[in-house]
């Protein structure tokens, strides 16, 4: 069994399945789980982090556990789950061909999007030995179980499920007190993932960003993306469009999360996942996103005078 230092950031979930957070699980502030798939120190990693400088921390504590092999699956192409793959490279860098597809597509994109962040080096990898729903890797004290959602957080996401220790890794499919985002994929393909996760019955999740907690933040982000299509069917219905409808969601919605953004970004990707769109555009509605984002800074500042 690994051992854990008592100031590691690693946290253990069962006995053979660890996460290492980054809290409060903000922008580029994801989870990474780690499996010990053997004795001899064969890791698996449910994917990496944004940035460089992390990514060798990360590859530090990895070390102070006695990992040898280093393999790593992508749960999505996203570059802060994705960005650490070359720190990596010297194992197998798993995900679908899609995610594969998306990250060449994608390449650096997260840097020019966050200016704020200082990435280090970034080399875009792709994974290099390619699955899909159904895979699974056998180990001597059972499975590792990868599930396949298409439209879902993104066109593409994998999660990983340990049905012996009942622990599932759901990347960006699942949020703990951070807003979810749909705007990639689709707010009733997120809906219908949930769904199915809640079926496994996990002890144990660890969501793409915020704490690892249990099965009810699964419902969590069923009951917050289930009110975004209500508002979105509304606004529809009374010819409101996408910023008024963000709008009355925040004035009348309780369950307020860290990056609310996310909210208006969500709303349009409701109206279109409603309306079957087709032309959806997913970087003017980060535009927007932005735009909303300052406008409720602004809205706060004025309140306090
Ligand atoms: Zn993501």
């Amino acid at each position: 069994m690994l051992a854990l230092p008592s100031n590691s950031p690693v946290v253990r979930l069962s006995k053979h399945a660890f996460a290492y957070q980054q809290l409060p699980g903000s922008w580029c502030q994801n989870n990474v789980g780690i499996i010990q798939l053997d004795q001899a120190g064969a890791v698996l990693l449910v994917d990496t982090v944004a940035i460089e400088a992390r990514n060798l921390m990360l590859r530090r504590a990895l070390e102070t556990l006695a990992a040898v092999q280093i393999d790593v699956v992508n749960t999505h192409f996203h570059g802060d789950h994705t960005f650490g793959n070359f720190i990596f490279s010297d194992g197998n860098i798993l995900g679908t061909e899609l995610t594969a597809e998306l990250i060449v597509l994608a390449g650096d994109d997260l840097v020019r999007r966050q200016p704020g962040i200082n990435f280090g080096n970034v080399q875009v990898t792709p994974p290099t030995k390619l699955v899909s729903n159904g895979y699974s890797i056998s180990t001597a004290w059972g499975d590792v179980q990868f599930l396949e959602f298409k439209d879902a957080h993104t066109a593409s996401d994998l999660v990983v499920w340990l049905p012996t220790e009942r622990v599932l890794f759901t990347g960006d499919i699942a949020w703990n007190n951070v807003t979810p985002f749909a705007l990639m994929g689709s707010v009733t393909g997120s809906i219908e993932a949930l769904e199915i996760l809640q079926r496994l019955d996990a002890q144990t999740v660890v969501p793409g960003h915020g704490p690892v907690g249990g099965a009810e933040m699964l419902q969590d982000c069923l009951d917050y993306l289930r009110l975004i299509l209500v508002y979105a069917e509304q606004g529809i219905n009374t010819g409101a469009n996408v910023w008024e409808t963000a709008e009355e969601f925040e004035r009348e919605s309780t369950n307020v999360k860290i990056d609310n953004e996310r909210n208006i970004a969500n709303i349009a990707r409701a109206f279109a996942d409603l309306r079957g769109a087709d032309d959806f555009d997913v970087l003017a509605e980060l535009a927007v996103m932005e735009k909303w984002k300052n406008r409720t800074s602004l809205h706060r500042g004025l309140g306090t005078v």
